[in-house]
């Protein structure tokens, strides 16, 4: 299973080089290891990957190429991808510290992005809309140019993916930056995307920080879009760089989930997809269910057996197939979220299970976190409605339909949501009353690449993934054309008597 890290250096444009911005250090936060130093892209670089992109999107080579033979480069990238797969998910469980099982699932759906968007590419049509006159009229779609894509550090190759493979098969060039805790990945995808043999500039790989790569690629000039995934404040600003710019931009952010339980559920069902909602990846995930509301009528039974059950859970090295609970990015992750767990105790939280580092000694040495459920909250506490992005549940009762609505509505973010219940129309009009982008019925965090995602308020502007995923990097240009031959009557030309 031990390999190598071969990728130190930028990918600018097909070449591989130093970057001149500062180094930047991967780390194995489960092991407390340094992995390797990545050489780190700077503002001129930037520049030069641009250009580069610039004149190699607009090359008729590729803007006229036919839809079939894009879309052939998107499925030697899905081969690249589905051929390395024990690699990249190595390189990525080391640079993130996920378990092995969760960075394969990841790779799996990134290669399966990039087929799918080149299957979407070579089906999709342009239309001819119906006409109010004697004219022909007609709506085709052209690419914007060149799309800077901005990905955070949890899940790499398939933030990735569902950037670079629709901007691609729309006809774009992409310019990639991953997040400065996560730049190995992107750098393997670089190599992939290279051995594709897609044709030079269209692809750029830009490790660097967000305040100088980020912000440097965002307010440039000839940056036609920006795809950001990431949290809400930066998101947020680059939204107001883009407003200046008129420029468009798509914004997946962060979460903070209710998952709602019925008296009516089958709670075994139930328990184990909380389980999986909130403590797979560690809690690490935009989607994480991290508030659950549990009917009052249950509400101990419940949690007893949820709390019973969380402790069952194999906290453990990511490397390890027994794993469920790997070690956070970083140990400086673990500080935000330790500081989030004693804000709760600070409001009158109560830990029911964790909140503290696992005691074992084989864990000592990397940035681990017990799965944590906390009690005796109000919604409105800090915990209830901040993204804390670790494995940490709040646990809230509620009296009926009205009352979880309102509460699970009460707050800023509007990604996802769970609902547990054997009553699939109440199931329904619950799903349908919640502010979320994803509503998951007696199931959570299931994904398929056909079916968009995102969120509202907090969570975000615009979708990703499905059909109308590759329209989100085109442009619509339409057309009239008189079918008539008569001239415009309001000219009265040419003139008689
Ligand atoms: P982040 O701090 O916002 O960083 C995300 C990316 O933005 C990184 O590449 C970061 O670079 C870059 N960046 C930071 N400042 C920037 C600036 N001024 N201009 C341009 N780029 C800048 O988020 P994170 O901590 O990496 O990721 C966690 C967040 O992502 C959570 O809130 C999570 O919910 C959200 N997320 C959302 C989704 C979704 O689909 N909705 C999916 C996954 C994650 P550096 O790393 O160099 O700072």
């Amino acid at each position: 299973m031990e390999q190598q890290f071969r990728n130190d250096r930028i990918f600018v444009a097909g070449a591989w080089r130093q970057g001149r911005g500062a180094e930047i250090t991967s780390s194995f936060a489960a092991e407390g290891t340094d992995n390797t130093v990545v050489s780190g892209a700077s503002a001129a670089d930037v520049d030069e990957a641009i250009e580069k992109a610039r004149a190699a999107q607009a090359n008729p080579a590729w803007r006229g190429l036919k839809p079939q033979d894009r879309a052939t480069y998107l499925y030697k990238i899905s081969d690249g991808i589905t051929a390395n797969i024990e690699r990249i998910a190595w390189v990525q469980c080391r640079d993130t510290s996920k378990t092995l099982t969760e960075t394969r699932a990841l790779a799996a759906s990134a290669a399966a992005t990039f087929r799918y968007f080149g299957a979407v590419l070579e089906t999709s049509d342009d239309v001819l809309t119906v006409p109010r006159g004697a004219y022909q009229t007609m709506s085709v779609h052209e690419p914007l140019g060149v799309v800077a894509a901005i990905t955070p550090w949890n899940s790499p190759i398939a933030s990735d993916a569902q950037k670079v493979a629709p901007a691609l098969a729309a006809g774009n060039a992409v310019v990639l930056k991953p997040a400065s805790w996560s730049p190995l990945v992107s750098l393997e995808l670089a190599r992939i995307i290279e051995e594709a043999g897609l044709p030079t500039g269209l692809f750029s790989v830009l490790p660097g920080s967000g305040r100088e790569v980020g912000n440097r690629l965002v307010a440039h000039p000839d940056i036609s879009k920006v795809s950001f995934t990431g949290g809400t404040s930066t998101g947020r600003h680059l939204a107001r760089v883009a407003a200046e710019k008129l420029m468009p931009v798509s914004l997946e952010l962060g979460g903070k989930s209710p998952t709602i339980v019925f008296e009516d559920c089958d709670e075994d069902l139930a328990i184990a997809g909380i389980l999986f909602g909130i403590f797979s990846s560690s809690g690490q995930s935009c989607i994480a269910g991290s508030r659950l509301f549990v009917q009052r009528s249950i509400y101990d039974r419940f949690v007893a057996r949820l709390v019973a059950a969380t402790e069952r859970l194999r906290v453990g090295h990511p490397f390890d197939a027994d794993t469920q609970v790997s070690s956070l990015v970083h140990p400086d992750h673990r500080l935000t979220v330790e500081d989030y767990v004693a804000k709760g105790l600070e409001d009158g939280g109560e830990v029911l299970t964790g909140g503290e580092r696992p005691d074992a000694p084989n864990l000592a040495t990397g940035a681990y976190f017990a799965p944590t459920i906390i009690s005796g909250l109000n919604n409105k506490a800090r915990i209830c409605r901040e993204e804390i992005f670790g494995p940490v549940l709040v646990v809230l009762p509620f009296d009926d339909e009205e009352d979880v609505i309102a509460q699970a509505n009460d707050n800023d973010y509007g990604l996802a949501c769970g609902v547990w219940s054997k009553d699939y129309p109440k199931s329904l009009r619950v799903g349908a009353a919640i502010r979320a982008g994803t509503v998951w019925i007696n199931t959570y965090k299931q994904f398929s690449i056909s079916t968009p995602f995102g969120g509202d308020g907090d969570s975000g502007l615009g979708r990703e993934k499905g059909r109308d995923g590759l329209r989100a990097y085109q442009r619509q240009k339409s057309f009239y054309t008189d079918l008539s031959g008569q001239p415009h009557p309001w000219a009265r030309w040419p003139a008689r008597g």
